[in-house]
């Protein structure tokens, strides 16, 4: 556990499941104050009935990230709960292949509308929070969930990669633009970690991935949510910016 996280207020999309329950619990484990955003209603409310029942503070919100009232109304529901946010984790997302010549206009759009307009919209309903608190003297923190394949080639998935890559360097200009206001944001680009990210892949793409996954093994959410915490649990003026996490054997 990480002590400076007590009593901070900290925003997780995409709570439901994989990384971002794992750092909602990871958070709340060291006393921050945690909203859990994602679709499913009644996963959240389990995730949230775990972590209070572990003496947590958690509040579960029904937020759908590709909409911006949806955005707005949880952003104001955490405020009213929970206070101002100094922690967001922006993690929802969604893997989809899209080989070329499929011409999957409807994959590249929800890749696109979640994984990057879906940020967008809550580093929007979050950036006066964040400024606030760290211009009243507080630790602010935005956390983008990116991935490794920002940066490596991995065929019939150029468009997911390609959200990734825009996670990325979105993260590295608006650390450019939030530090001299003292908000610090960390991208982390995780190599292959156990979720149900690949649950949304058909049958023949998700046993491609498996059979080299297995050779290089994978991460537990739960090592990911360590990272997340560790770097936001660091003293204020310490901004670890860039973060790759991978599994050993992953190259
Ligand atoms: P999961 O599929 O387990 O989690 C995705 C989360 O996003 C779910 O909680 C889902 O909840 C939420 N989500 C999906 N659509 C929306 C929406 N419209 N509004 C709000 N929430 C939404 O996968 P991971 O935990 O693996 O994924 C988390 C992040 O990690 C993603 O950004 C992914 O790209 C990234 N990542 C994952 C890697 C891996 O190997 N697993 C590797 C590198 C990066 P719900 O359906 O309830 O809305």
């Amino acid at each position: 556990n990480y002590d400076t996280l007590t009593d901070r207020t900290a925003v997780v999309t995409g709570a439901s499941s994989g990384i971002g329950e794992a750092t909602a619990r990871a958070l709340a484990a060291s006393g921050a104050k945690v909203a859990l955003f994602a679709r499913r209603a009644d996963k959240l409310s389990d995730v949230a009935a775990k972590i209070v029942a572990d003496g947590g503070r958690a509040l579960a919100v029904e937020v759908d990230v590709t909409s911006e009232e949806s955005v707005a109304a949880g952003g104001a529901a955490v405020r009213e709960a929970f206070g101002r946010v100094d922690l967001v984790v922006n993690n929802a997302g969604v893997m989809l292949a899209a080989p070329m010549a499929d011409v999957r206009v409807d994959h590249w759009a929800r890749m696109i509308d979640l994984n990057v307009t879906g940020a967008l919209r809550v580093i929007g309903e979050f950036t006066p929070d964040l400024l606030g608190a760290a211009a009243d003297g507080g630790t602010a923190d935005l956390v983008d969930i990116s991935s490794v394949a920002a940066h490596q080639l991995f065929p019939d998935y150029a468009v997911y990669c390609a959200t990734k890559a825009a996670i990325t360097h979105l993260s590295a200009n608006l650390r450019a633009e939030f530090g001299p206001a003292d908000v610090r944001v960390t991208n982390i680009e995780p190599g292959v970690v156990r979720s149900e990210l690949r649950t949304h892949l058909d049958d023949v793409q998700a046993e491609g991935l498996a059979s080299w996954i297995d050779t290089v093994g994978l991460l537990s959410s739960e090592e990911l949510a360590d990272v997340v915490a560790y770097a936001a649990s660091r003293a204020r003026h310490v901004n670890l910016r860039q973060i790759v996490v991978m599994p050993t054997r992953q190259v």
